[in-house]
């Protein structure tokens, strides 16, 4: 099988370890930046072209600030995602809301930074005026129903998902936000999840550009900007290929002159969204084995948990895993290697092949730099871990310490035992 490389050695894991105890969460500054190049890159050709990083895959300053230098927004979906933006120096334009399920709070904030809000539903026209105002810009959510499907089969279920309004709710939301005073307009939808393939973004940009002409022929409403929101995946395995965002961006490209230029729309804006591929390829959970066990069967305890990276435990998804210093050892042991939690699905990878392990080997789990530390919670008192930025100068920073016990009892008033 093909290998994944780490982007740290075993030598800079301990030099960094030395400084900051395992677990943490490591960023590598250089590929993120390129990364963000690319994408700019492949989607050059729109005049307004923006990717509005999706701050809940990692809601980290220090690399809000590093997206924001390459020139991407941020799209926020709830109060504090809002109030770390407006911190890092995001405004107005800078920010996309898309919420649902929206608290008036979160709406007032978003209205007040000058966001563009992403309406999720035709009641939320009434909800904006009445808790916050009509902005001059407003987008709604669609969300075509049914089964998206792509040439190899079904990709996902919108017709099951929560999200967005139907083309008659949209028509309709446009014409009473247009009474209310909105003068321009966005699309926005998201329809499958993490995938790869280059043809994703295409079909649904097709399918959303014609809903805008559509929409435009039928309502007036002047559309602004079209939201590929996010969706684009990343290969978490090493015998999967990586999507090309070069051919991808051309494919929107061919759809949009095919489709909205013809129409006179060709001055439409495209945005994206995107968590996943911005970050998760360029973020690794490094942990230090602390146990080995022989039952039934080979386990490998370590001291990060599902606390620390969810995914495994929770949709039973792969991540790829280097013993660093063993990157070519041959991998003839086959181990479940599991945190601490008191839940058997607390396990980062069962029957993986890897090579032979020793207690204090360093592990360095595969491409964690999105829906990752974030999804962490404090399930049996686990504390959440630090997040370390290996900056392109090879040195590395703290960007997020880890928890305290002081941290986990901050929310108590009961006793002078939790206080410093
Ligand atoms: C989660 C989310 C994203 C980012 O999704 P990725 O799969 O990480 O690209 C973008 N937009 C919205 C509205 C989301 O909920």
């Amino acid at each position: 099988m093909p290998q994944k490389k780490p982007f740290i050695t075993l030598a800079q894991a301990k030099e960094i370890a030395a400084d900051i105890p395992t677990p943490f969460h490591l960023y590598d500054e250089k590929g993120i930046r390129e990364n963000a190049r690319r994408v700019n890159a492949a989607f050059s050709w729109n005049k307004g072209f923006k990717e509005y990083f999706a701050v809940k895959a990692t809601p980290n300053p220090y690399l809000l600030k590093i997206l924001q230098e390459e020139g991407c927004g941020v799209d926020c979906s709830s109060y504090t995602e809002l109030l770390m933006s407006e911190a890092c120096g995001f405004k107005g334009s800078d920010i996309m809301f898309s919420s649902n399920d929206t608290p008036a709070q979160d709406m007032k904030k978003a209205y007040d930074l000058g966001a563009y809000i992403n309406l999720d539903d035709l009641t939320h026209v009434a909800f904006l005026e009445k808790v916050a105002g009509v902005p001059k810009t407003v987008c709604c959510r669609f969300n075509p129903g049914g089964v998206f499907e792509l040439g190899n089969g079904i990709m996902d279920n919108p017709g099951d998902a929560k999200y967005g309004m139907s083309e008659d709710q949209m028509a309709e939301a446009y014409t009473r936000l247009m009474a209310a005073g909105a003068e321009q307009f966005g699309i926005h939808s998201f329809l499958a999840s993490n995938t790869v393939t280059d043809d994703y973004y295409p079909k649904l940009a097709g399918i959303l550009f014609e809903l805008a002409v559509r929409l435009h022929k039928r309502t007036g409403a002047k559309i602004k900007f079209i939201n590929l929101s996010g969706g684009v995946g990343i290969a978490y395995r090493p015998d999967q290929r990586s999507n090309d965002i070069a051919a991808i961006g051309e494919g929107v490209r061919k759809k949009f002159e095919e489709i909205l230029v013809p129409a006179g729309m060709g001055d439409v804006a495209i945005f994206t969204e995107m968590g996943r591929f911005m970050l998760a390829p360029y973020g690794a959970l490094v942990t230090t084995v602390l146990h080995q066990k022989h039952i039934y069967k080979e386990y490998i305890g370590v001291d990060a948990c599902a606390a620390n990276l969810m995914r495994p435990a929770m949709y039973g998804s792969y991540h790829h895993i280097t013993v660093l210093g063993k990157e070519d050892t041959p991998c003839d042991h086959k181990y479940d290697v599991t945190g601490g939690l008191c839940e058997n699905n607390d396990k980062f990878a069962i029957d993986r092949m890897l090579p032979e392990i020793d207690i204090g080997d360093i592990v360095y789990i595969h491409d964690t730099g999105a829906h990752g530390f974030s999804m962490g919670y404090n399930y049996n008192g686990k504390l959440r871990s630090a997040e370390v930025l290996l900056k392109e100068d090879g040195s590395h920073q703290l960007i997020r310490r880890a928890e305290t016990p002081e941290d986990y009892f901050a929310t108590f008033d009961f006793s002078p035992f939790f206080k410093k």
